[in-house]
């Protein structure tokens, strides 16, 4: 199988530098803001498929993800669930329309679609077909456990436990993505049997976390799986890149936003 993944974002909820701090600049918490690769975006990933990108969430910063990664258009969408930093770039999804010149086609599961309702009714009203004046989506509805063709690719869905909710996460080959975790199901983590390159939740370095993965449940999880690569997302406040980068075991790195894995 041949993809290729870049890494919009690797931020929490949040974002790195967040709002605040002494000089209104930004609070970095631990991590050093003079490292370029603590600047944290709300997490988020394109998938570079056979026939076309696959947008993985469109958090709120969508619009300078793409645009400083160069990418100018997206074929398809995918929402792996409805916390406003995975869709509160929604909107942006009507000048990807007016990119591709027709209605986007959109997976999530039904609890998703729900959400997505709710926050964004404007959008699910009848189209014209004149115009993409807000965004117009060509609804479908997956679940966990389908192995859905996206693009040219087989993409395995993933259910996974977001504390309060469900999330999705996704297999493609020897790659997974699994970001907004805190416990994967039986059926799930048995799915990631095998995988090579493991982009995974990783919010904190300190102890558990009611809806996130923590540093000490990711090296259980890749002790387990020994994927080859091990590549730490939507990272929180106490991440800072470097000394991660001195204190993880090798194979396992803290990713940055603008990361590009080729050839997957
Ligand atoms: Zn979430």
């Amino acid at each position: 199988m041949n993809f290729s993944l870049t890494v919009l974002g690797t931020g929490g909820s949040a974002g790195l530098p967040q709002i605040g701090g002494a000089d209104g600049a930004g609070d970095w918490g631990a991590c050093d803001p003079a490292e370029p690769r603590n600047r944290r975006s709300r997490a988020s990933v394109v998938i570079g498929a056979p026939e076309g990108n696959l947008l993985v969430d469109t958090g709120p910063e969508i619009r300078l993800q793409l645009t400083s990664q160069r990418i100018a258009r997206i074929d398809a969408v995918l929402f792996t669930h409805a916390h406003a930093d995975h869709i509160a770039g929604f909107d942006e999804i009507r000048i990807l329309n007016r990119l591709l010149g027709a209605p986007m086609p959109a997976y999530a599961d039904a609890a998703c679609w729900a959400e997505l309702h709710q926050r964004f009714d404007y959008a699910f009203k009848p189209w014209s077909g004149n115009g993409f004046f807000r965004p117009v989506l060509a609804e479908r509805v997956v679940a966990a456990g389908q192995i859905v063709p996206i693009l040219g690719l087989p993409v395995q869905l993933l259910d996974q436990d977001h504390g309060f909710m469900r999330s999705l996460g996704l297999r493609i080959g020897n790659l997974a993505y699994c970001t907004d975790v805190v416990r994967f199901a039986p059926e799930a983590f048995a799915a990631l049997r095998g995988v090579q390159t493991l982009v995974i939740d990783c919010f904190t370095r300190g102890g558990p976390h009611p809806t996130h993965a923590h540093l000490a449940q990711v090296l259980e999880w890749v002790e387990a799986l020994r994927p080859a690569r091990t590549i730490l997302t939507h990272m929180g406040p106490d991440m800072d890149f470097r000394s991660l980068c001195d204190a993880l075991p090798a194979g396992i790195e803290p990713g940055y936003d603008g990361m590009v894995i080729e050839g997957v």
